[in-house]
Order: structure tokens, then sequence, then C-alpha cells
């Protein structure tokens, strides 16, 4: 945005600038045809002049730098019937009457009017000429219409005023008089010289806003250019330099794609970087999650590691301590297991020992249950908000689990795969503390191994009886 307030600040400045010089060349220009006018009125109105013979008083009234200037086409003194009397171009007047001209009946009607500049006229006199007849009064001593003095100046000043200028393609210059007549169009377009600009949207901006500069379209090819007016107050004359937008803008199109197409691969690069970043960042998620997860859980069954047992079973304990509910845990100890690996080789004594931990985690799977792995081949069970009955109805339920895998298992008198479990509960006299219910429990398999295995042994206040399932 700022370097395009800046182009287009620079080329308001060129144009003005530029309007400035034209300004200043037409003024100059226009004083200098002006004061040979003055001197001509003045000697016009000079009876001693006027009585001079012609080629005398040709001489007398129309000063050399007049008639050398190549702009002038004409310097003519007329009568008050509108007959040239005085003519610059040649010693016998043209016998032609020019009564009709506005810039005649402008002076015969209006005595007070000074310099009158006309719009831009077919010559008469000269064919294919279009000229800018300035022209002023001539009085009689008593102050009555004596004739007009009047110079053609030609639009040629103009064109080769300007021929030269460079504004970039699709630009033009307009100059024109303040009521919207063209006086000449740069480069030539067609635009007929004289046609009127009224009613034309720009120019009517211009005249009702006041508006120097602006960006609009044009009426005429509906191509987007800075419109730049300048009012040359003296002359009545207007000149709107109109640069094409484009051009304005040409430089700084192209470094706004380049900014553009940087930024948006800044951010393309940036979107990728935090795409991998994330992913990333998801991975060390899942990693860490692993890592928190083997941390508490046993690699070979999935079951809580012992760790976990320890963190979790304290918890428990403090929540029944609290709430006065039961708490329940459950000893459950693979029997003759040492004679299974003996028999059947280690890898089939893990693939077993797995096999019975998910038939325990099958069995204990309300919300709050833990089921642990506390070494070799014991797991352990917590039960929260379960006593000692409901308990052996789960360390019921694993038997009958354990049994129904039907692992073979000859070295056992079970024949198959078989668990003894001791039960303890908080309800306990024995229990002071968590670790105290592990210790009832690993003593009430104690009991259940010693009664024949594969059975529950319930601890007090049950009397420590086995209970064969
Ligand atoms: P009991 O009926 O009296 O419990 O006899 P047991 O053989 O099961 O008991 P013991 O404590 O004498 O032996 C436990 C055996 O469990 C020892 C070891 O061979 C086996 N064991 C412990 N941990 C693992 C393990 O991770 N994988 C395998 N395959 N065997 C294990
Ligand atoms: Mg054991
Ligand atoms: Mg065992």
């Amino acid at each position: 945005m700022q370097a395009r307030q800046d182009a287009t600040a620079r080329a308001v400045e060129n144009a003005d600038n530029l309007a400035r010089v034209i300004e200043h060349d037409i003024t100059y220009t226009s004083q200098l045809t002006d004061l040979s006018i003055q001197a001509a009125v003045d000697g016009a109105q000079d009876a001693d002049v006027m009585r001079l013979p012609d080629h005398l008083r040709r001489e007398l009234l129309f000063d050399r730098s007049a008639t050398a200037s190549q702009y002038i086409g004409s310097l003519l003194c007329l009568d008050s019937r509108g007959k040239i009397i005085v003519d610059s171009t040649s010693v016998v007047p043209r016998s032609v009457n020019l009564a009709d001209r506005t810039w005649f009946t402008v002076h015969r009607d209006n005595p007070k009017l000074g310099l009158f500049v006309s719009r831009p006229l077919q010559s008469r006199l000269n064919p294919g000429e279009v000229d800018l007849m300035f022209s002023r009064r001539v009085n009689h001593p008593d102050g009555s219409f004596a004739g007009v003095v009047v110079a053609a100046f030609r639009l040629d000043y103009f064109q080769n005023l300007l021929s030269g200028v460079k504004l970039g393609p699709g630009g033009n210059i307009t100059l024109l008089q303040d009521d919207g007549h063209v006086i000449l169009r740069y480069p030539n377009d067609g635009t007929p010289v004289d046609e009127n600009f009224s009613g034309r949207k720009n120019f009517e901006r211009f005249r009702q806003t006041h508006e120097t500069s602006f960006l609009g379209t044009s009426g005429k090819d509906g191509k987007e250019r800075l419109y730049n007016f300048r009012r040359f107050d003296k002359l009545k004359m207007i000149v709107i330099i109109a640069p094409a937008a484009r051009y304005v803008f040409a430089d700084w199109t192209s470094r706004a794609w380049y900014i553009g197409i940087v930024t948006a691969l800044l951010i393309v690069g940036m979107l990728f970087a935090a795409q991998l970043l994330s992913v990333e960042f998801r991975h060390r998620l899942v990693v860490e999650q692993q890592l928190r997860d083997m941390t508490r859980i046993d690699g070979l069954t999935g079951l809580s590691n012992r760790r976990s047992l320890d963190d979790r079973l304290m918890l428990e304990w403090h929540r029944a301590k609290r709430s006065g509910k039961p708490l329940a845990l459950l000893f459950v100890d693979i029997d003759r297991f040492k004679r299974y690996n003996d028999t059947y080789g280690h890898q089939a004594g893990d693939d077993a020992l797995t096999a019975v931990a998910q038939a325990i985690a099958r069995n204990s799977q309300r919300p709050g249950d833990i089921a642990a792995r506390f070494g070799g081949e014991e797991f352990v069970v917590v039960l929260p908000e379960t006593d000692g009955a409901a308990a052996a109805v789960v360390a019921a339920a694993i038997h009958a689990a354990v049994r129904g895998l039907a692992i073979e298992h000859n070295g056992s008198e079970h024949g198959v795969i078989t668990v003894s479990i001791g039960v303890a509960c908080t309800d306990t006299e024995e229990v002071t503390d968590a670790l105290g219910l592990i210790k009832v429990a690993d003593q009430a398999v104690y009991r259940a191994k010693a009664s024949g295995r594969n059975q529950t042994s319930m601890a007090e206040p049950f009397g420590g009886a086995a209970v064969t399932t």
C-alpha cells in the first residue's frame, strides 16, 4: 500500500511539474501575442497613425515580433463594420468581412471585455489551419466602437509545445478551455478540436469537487488513468495530464507480485514446517505415552506391573479407609509352574503365563479393579468396594477361566494348568496396612497349596478355611 501511494505521489508530482511548465510557456507566449495586439490597438486609436499611408501604418501597427512569429497566422485590424483595414499578411488588406465572428461581436457589444480568446476555429483566411483568435476592441476617442484588432494564434504552437513529452503508453494530455472545449489532445487520438468535454465524468468531477488528481476510468476508451488537472486562471484554460494507471503502477505491480509470491512461499514453508513439527510432536506424545506405559505395564502379560500395583493399591487403601467400604485382594499363584517350565520349555511357560494373565484380567473388569503381575507366576487382583464373599466369587470365576483354558500340564495332579488363590479383605483383623493385605493373601495361598492346589483359601475372619472351588 505504501509503495502504491509513493508511486501515485511521484506520478502526481511529475504531472504537476509538467503542467506548470506548460502553463508558463502558454501564458508567456499569450502575453507576447497580447502585447502585440495592445500595440496595434494603441496605434489604431491614434488618429495620426491612421492617417499615414497604408504601408507605414502597417509597419507601425504590427511590430516585427508579431509578424515574425511562426505561431501568429495573421494580425488584423478591423473597422467597426468588420472590414479588414490593416492586414499583417498583405499590404493590400484582404477583402473579407468578419463581422459575424464571435470574437468581433463580443467586443462590439461589450466595451469592457479586454482580451478575448475564442474557441478553436477553422481559419477562413488560411483554409486547413485551426486558430485561437486573440482579440481586443478599438475605441473612437469618445469610447464608441471603432473596430477590433485580432491575432490568429495557430494550434501548431500547442502541438509543438507538447511534442516529445513522454507520458508512457496509454497516457494523454488534453488542453481545453474551462467551459470544456478541447483545444488540443496529445497524442492525437482523433478527438476533434472543439469537442466539448462538459458532462464527461472525470471533467465534471474536477469541476465539482475541485480535486486536482484522482484515478478515474476514461469514458472514451474505458482505460484507467491518473488524472491531473491544472487551471490557468489568466487564460481560462485547463490542462489535463493523464498517464495510464498501468504505466504509473508498472513498477509497483511487479514488486507487489514479487513480494506477494515470496510472502506466499514463506507462509507455505511455515505451514509445511508447522505440519512437520506437529507430526513430530504427536509422534513424541505417543512415544512418551508408550514410555509412561512401559514403566507401569508388565511387558510379558500386559497387566499392571509391580510398581503400578504398589501405587494404586495405596490409593485404593486410603480411599477404602476414608469411605469405610471394604477392599479385597486376591493373590493368584500358578500351580506347579516350575514343572511346567521344565516339561514344556520356557517359551511355552511364557505363553501359559500370558494366557492365565488374560483370564485373570477378563474377570476383574469393574472400574477400579486392578489386575497386576506381582512377580514370576504370581498375580494380585485388587477389588475395591468388595467384601470377602464377593471376592470369593471373583476367585471362583478365575479358577473356572484358567481351567477353561485347558492348557495341558502333565506334571500337575490336575492334568491342566490351575491356580491357587488366597483372598484377603480389609475386614480381616490382622490387616493394618496395604502391604498387610498382600501378606495375608499370600499366606492364604500357602494354605490353598497345602490343601491340594486349584482352590481358594480365605483369610480371617473366614477362619482361614480353605475353600475348594
Ligand atoms: P507351586 O505349585 O508350589 O506354586 O509350584 P511352582 O513350581 O509353581 O512354584 P515355584 O515357586 O517353585 O516355581 C515358580 C516357577 O515359575 C519358577 C519359574 O520356573 C517359573 N517362572 C517364574 N517366572 C516365570 C516367567 O516369567 N516365565 C516362565 N516361563 N516361567 C516363570
Ligand atoms: Mg510362586
Ligand atoms: Mg507356583
